[in-house]
């Protein structure tokens, strides 16, 4: 069975030094914010090319966090998108900010810029905007961040699927006032277990962060601000950092099986193939193509051992818990009915990728 991501053999190929690393954290007798975890948001920052890391306990809440640090409070409105996964919601909603969904670019599926600043044009109240690099796709940061600070809205990205894509060959992540990465299993960079962190270009700005991810604390027991609990333990740290060193070679091995999909499907006609913008180093979490009769051929690849995923189903805004009856946005729901994601992650060969290619041709001829 093909699988459209595959943790357990993500720690396999890693397996002795993810264990050698787990007997070091054993040892050392520290489990909580030690020197794993001081060593590895180095390691992440300078992997982001300079900057603060400050690892968290997940994604969410690593945007929640950055939000409340960038001062978003409750009755504040924050911009997103709505086909993204609700983990991006649930993070504003946590701060009893209001979200606001904003129409995607048909082409990359992420947040249009145009639509952005007619959303800001009608909701000055919008303290903030979270722009998704969806699949590794980088959304149009230079865009997004031109339109937001002509309103004075904060950028933070949701970099949860796209560690290491680039743009001008500059990391995602560097580019909004803060970013947000999830480590959670089956991302590009994953742990074993949750794990997240906010990266930033500002020293005040990580130094406030670190407040918020414990207790407030200024200094041990002394709490300045009001805080929580929200941070990454020993364990997945040292693992990351395993992970880590492996994590542009892993991408650039998506990047290939990507590259066989675009050159074996270029002709398949009833499939719209991803399109990877000049100037931007995709990452490949997923490779989604579009398709009418979306599910009919995810049906007929089950049919033949290959699971592809759907990222997502349902957009957010006609899901019950945040269901908006009112709100109209034509090209995010055509997405969402289209969406079909072709397994494509490190553990994958390139016969793999032609036997994906096989059946689908072999499907689109039929139909
Ligand atoms: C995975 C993901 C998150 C949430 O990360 P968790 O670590 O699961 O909390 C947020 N946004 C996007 C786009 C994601 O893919």
């Amino acid at each position: 069975m093909l699988l459209p991501a595959d943790p357990k053999a993500s720690f396999l190929a890693h397996a002795d030094e993810i264990r050698a690393a787990i007997e070091r954290v054993l040892a050392s007798g520290h489990y909580i914010l030690g020197p794993e975890v001081e060593s590895f948001e180095k390691e992440f920052s300078a992997y982001q090319n300079d900057g603060y890391t400050v690892g968290v306990a997940n994604g969410t809440e690593a945007i929640e966090i950055a939000l409340r640090a960038l001062g978003v409070k409750a009755g504040d409105a924050v911009a997103t998108v709505a086909n993204t996964v609700t983990a991006t919601v649930a993070a504003i909603e946590q701060i009893g900010a209001k979200p606001v969904f904003v129409e995607i670019d048909p082409m990359t599926l992420t947040m249009s810029p145009v639509a952005l600043a007619a959303t800001l044009s009608k909701t000055p109240a919008i303290k903030a905007v979270v722009p998704v690099h969806l699949y590794g796709q980088p959304a149009d940061l230079p865009a997004i961040l031109a339109v937001a600070s002509k309103s004075g809205a904060k950028v933070v990205e949701d970099c949860a699927q796209a560690h290491g894509a680039a743009i001008g060959g500059r990391k995602v992540g560097t580019f909004g006032d803060a970013a947000a990465f999830s480590f959670y299993p089956t991302k590009n960079l994953g742990a074993l277990g949750d794990g997240g962190a906010i990266f930033t270009r500002d020293e005040n700005f990580a130094a406030k962060v670190r407040q918020l991810r414990q207790y407030g604390w200024r200094e041990r027991y002394i709490s300045e601000i009001p805080g929580r609990n929200s941070r990454l333990d020993e364990l997945q740290a040292a693992i990351l950092r395993v992970k880590l060193k492996y994590l542009e070679a892993e991408n650039a091995k998506r990047r290939e099986l990507a590259g066989r999909y675009l050159t074996r499907l270029k002709n398949a006609g009833t499939l719209r193939l991803p399109q990877v913008g000049a100037g931007q180093t995709h990452a490949f979490h997923q490779f989604t193509v579009r398709v009418a009769k979306r599910d009919a051929l995810r049906a007929a690849l089950l049919d033949r051992g290959i699971s592809c995923g759907i990222l997502y189903p349902v957009p957010v805004h006609r899901q019950p818990a945040f269901a908006d009856a009112a709100l109209s946005l034509p090209e995010t729901e055509r997405a969402c009915a289209e969406v079909l994601c072709l397994p494509c992650h490190p553990a994958l060969t390139a016969s793999d990728v032609d036997s994906v290619c096989d059946e689908i041709l072999r499907w689109n001829q039929t139909t």
